[in-house]
């Protein structure tokens, strides 16, 4: 039976990943701050007993070694992270102390007490920031834009250079937005469809976002995890973008999961001024607020996946609006007390 320990276990792609790897026979061990997260998303997908915990904070490198001499696992995929692109330039340092120099701790960790353990490290689309519109893959340069991407950028490459100089079977998956009814809810997506079905059981007027125009490539978190895993069964370490291919703005995003829960959202308005408006009631639902704009954010990120097809024979199958669609019912439901698809 394959040893795997995922850090960050508690967060979205944790705990789809521990499902899965679970469905394959895996002893999977979790490993988690016992902070913010909590264990919903494991109870959701009916495995919270399942999974082995372990304490591992990227801060302290005591445990993360204590962690690795307990587990000798056999692939470490490593999730944990200060996620969210808004704290990061509120919390720069903490920020890089956990999402760069954690993954030297754990890095260096590895070599020491299990070199021959495959190692997976959660980089991001956000690396490529302002290098235009056209589709990223695996040679396009980086240009971060925020502490968070810059914090990814030395993870990513230390990474690669723990491959080269050190040997370590170490990959990156440059993972662009992936979002599921697990996600967080401060992340665009899930903010929009908790509030949406909120709005629609009457609990909440409307809701208040940030740039309107960013244009993401948004695919479903559950078919991601799968990706990750199969970049660690290759007989050679490698880096691969898990992407869709298609782009949208969030203004779309909103107008699409409004439609899922049979509400017509229509835009009037320009700028800080511009409003979503139910147009057979013609309530406000949607408004704008300058806290959720970020001091510089992305303006396009679209991935081309086609060495992970090509190699891995993976692809991203669920688009947007069927994701939109998938996160409003799960959303709807978990308000009537139903279980959710996940
Ligand atoms: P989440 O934010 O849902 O999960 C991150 C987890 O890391 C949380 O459980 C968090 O716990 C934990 N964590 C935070 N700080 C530490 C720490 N110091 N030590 C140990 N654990 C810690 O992220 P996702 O599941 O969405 O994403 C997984 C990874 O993929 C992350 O690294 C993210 O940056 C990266 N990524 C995600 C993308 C996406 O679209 N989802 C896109 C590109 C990259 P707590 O609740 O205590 O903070
Ligand atoms: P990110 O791509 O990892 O930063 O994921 P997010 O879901 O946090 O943000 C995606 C895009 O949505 C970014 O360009 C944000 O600026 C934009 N956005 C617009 N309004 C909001 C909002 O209210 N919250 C968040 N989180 N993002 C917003």
């Amino acid at each position: 039976m394959k040893k795997a320990l995922i850090t960050g276990y508690r967060g979205q792609d944790g705990a789809y990943l521990s499902r899965l790897l679970l469905e394959k026979g895996y002893d999977v061990y979790g490993a988690d701050r016992a902070g913010d997260a909590g264990l919903w998303r494991l109870k959701e997908l009916g495995i919270e007993r399942q999974v082995k915990e372990i304490d591992l904070d990227l801060l302290e490198p005591t445990n993360i070694t204590d962690a690795l001499e307990k587990v000798r696992p056999d692939e470490i995929y490593n999730f944990a992270a200060q996620s969210f692109v808004l704290v990061s330039f509120a919390q720069p340092v903490l920020t890089a102390e956990i999402n760069a120099v954690g993954v030297a701790r754990l890095l260096e960790s590895v070599r020491k007490t299990c070199p021959k353990a495959r190692f997976f490290q959660a980089s991001t689309a956000e690396l490529f920031g302002s290098t235009g519109s056209a589709q990223k893959n695996e040679t396009t340069d980086f240009h971060p834009r925020s502490p968070y991407a810059v914090s990814k950028l030395y993870a990513h490459w230390l990474t690669v250079n723990y491959r080269q100089a050190q040997g370590l079977y170490a990959c990156n998956g440059i993972l662009f937005n992936h979002e599921s009814p697990l996600r967080g809810e401060e992340f665009v997506t899930r903010k929009i469809t908790t509030a949406i079905a909120r709005i629609k059981k009457g609990l909440q007027d409307k809701v208040a976002v940030g740039n309107l125009d960013a244009l993401r490539d948004w695919g479903y978190a559950k078919e991601y995890v799968e990706g990750m895993w199969l970049t660690l069964q290759q007989p050679k370490a490698d880096d691969y973008i898990l992407a869709t291919g298609e782009v949208h703005t969030v203004r779309e995003f909103i107008r699409t999961a409004f439609a899922a829960a049979g509400i017509k959202l229509e835009w009037r308005g320009k700028g800080l001024a511009e409003k979503g408006v139910d147009v057979k009631t013609g309530k406000v639902r949607v408004e704008i607020s300058k806290e959720f704009y970020r001091p510089a954010d992305v303006k396009e990120l679209v991935g081309d996946a086609s060495k992970a097809l090509k190699v891995l024979g993976w692809q991203a199958k669920t688009k947007f609006s069927d994701l939109a669609a998938l996160m409003m019912d799960a959303e709807l439901r978990r308000l009537e007390g139903k279980k959710v698809k996940l």
